[in-house]
Parts: C-alpha cells; structure tokens; sequence
C-alpha cells in the first residue's frame, strides 16, 4: 500500500491529505483453480482489484481512478493484469496449443521416423510441459531417432533426471558420452547425477565436470569446485 501525505496548516488548524492504493478482493468475480505460471503449482487465483483514492486523514475520500482488474496467486502472491478468467482460458489456449504441436511432430515422425531433431524437439517441449513419461514414450516409439543422436539420449537422460531417476538419467548420459565425449551438456548432466547419489559418486562426477569444462558448456566450471570439494570429503554444510 502506497502512502503519499501532504500537511496544509493555518493557525493550529492541519489538514492532512494524501493519496493511497487500495487492493480489494473483487466479489463479482469466482476464484479459479489453475496451474500457476509462474510457481508453477495447483493454485487458487483470486480475482483482485486496485483503485487509487484521495485521502484526508487518511480516510479515502474521492476515489482517482477507476477499479482496475487482476488475479493474484494465493500460493506465490504473482499478480497478472487480467481477471481469473481471462488467465485460465488464455493459460487453456495455449495448453492447446501446444498439444497440437505435439500431435503435429509426432506425425512427422511418423513419416520419418529417423529424424533425431524432431525426436529432440518433441522430448525438450513434453518436458517444458513437465510431461516426463509423453516423452519417455516418445523416445520408446522411435527408436531409430534415439540411437542414432547423442543429442536425443541426452535429453532423455534429462528427463530421468527431472524425474529423480538416476539409474537411467546416467545410462543415457553414458550413451551419449560414448558417442561423444565432448557433449558438454552430456557430460555436465553426467556430472549432476553422480552428484545427487547418496553418497555422491564425486570422482565420477569430478571427470565427468572436467570433460564439460573442456568442452566449453556454461557452468561447468562452477560444477567442478563443487565437485572437487565432495571428492575432498568436504561437506558443503561443514565448509
Ligand atoms: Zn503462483
């Protein structure tokens, strides 16, 4: 809430007036129940509205302007310029949008069903759309597009990785690195998954961060000192 005061005073007498933002929860408009796109969570948005007034002792007098209309994230507290609605129908579009896309590539792969770019592009949008198994599957339905691209398996093993799934996130990161050892990004994510074993396997995930650092990928330079320091036995939480 905003705060702006001015004192107008003759002879004891203080006028105080200013002006202030005031934010209501809007009543005429129903909650909805969506993805948030920023959090990225199940959240209730509540449809919300902003008006500036005039204020004398700051009691709101005359209001400024005129109620303007947004929806706010009760999980995050984001805030975007539309009413509930408007967000969940525009957020459904492009849901949509998107599967069609998706139906779009697999038909090409369909046709070819070699083409490890349109395998890759199909695995990276499932998995922006946080839709880990469509993507495993659609690696499981063109095999000849994975194997033959190290660039596929890698983006495979990065869904394992999103999912938790060390054993096979680094099966595919092995893959890759077999056929191309300076696959950074192979070799970056290589690194990250032996660094998220219980107990990390800090040797591996040292000659594995060293390979990405060489190959040039962003980061990895970072990723190494973190690693050298587990192989030290350096316990990030002890120093
Ligand atoms: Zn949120």
């Amino acid at each position: 809430m905003k705060r702006a005061h001015r004192r107008f005073g003759r002879r004891g007498f203080i006028l105080l007036f200013g002006s202030r933002t005031i934010i209501r929860n809007d009543p005429s408009v129903a909650p909805v129940q969506t993805v948030c796109p920023r959090c990225g969570q199940q959240a209730q948005m509540v449809g919300k509205t902003y008006r500036h007034w005039f204020t004398i002792f700051f009691i709101p007098i005359i209001p400024m302007s005129r109620a303007n209309s947004f929806t706010q994230c009760s999980r995050c507290g984001a805030q975007f310029p539309v009413t509930p609605e408007q967000l969940s129908s525009r957020l459904s579009q492009s849901e949509t949008q998107q599967s069609q896309e998706a139906i779009g590539l697999y038909n090409s792969l369909r046709a070819s069903p070699a083409n490890s770019v349109t395998l890759n592009q199909l695995m990276t949008m499932y998995a922006s759309m946080k839709e880990y198994d469509q993507a495993i599957s659609a690696a499981a339905d063109f095999p000849q597009a994975l194997h033959n691209s190290e660039q596929c398996m890698t983006t495979l093993g990065r869904v394992y990785l999103a999912k938790n799934d060390l054993d096979n996130a680094l099966q595919w990161f092995d893959a890759a690195t077999n056929r191309n050892a300076h696959l950074g990004e192979a070799q970056y994510y290589k690194a990250v998954a032996h660094l998220m074993r219980t107990p990390p396997a800090a040797d591996k995930a040292v000659a594995a961060a060293r390979a990405a650092r060489s190959a040039g990928y962003s980061n990895a330079d970072a990723l190494l000192r973190d690693a050298e320091a587990k192989a030290r036995g350096e316990d990030a939480s002890g120093g």
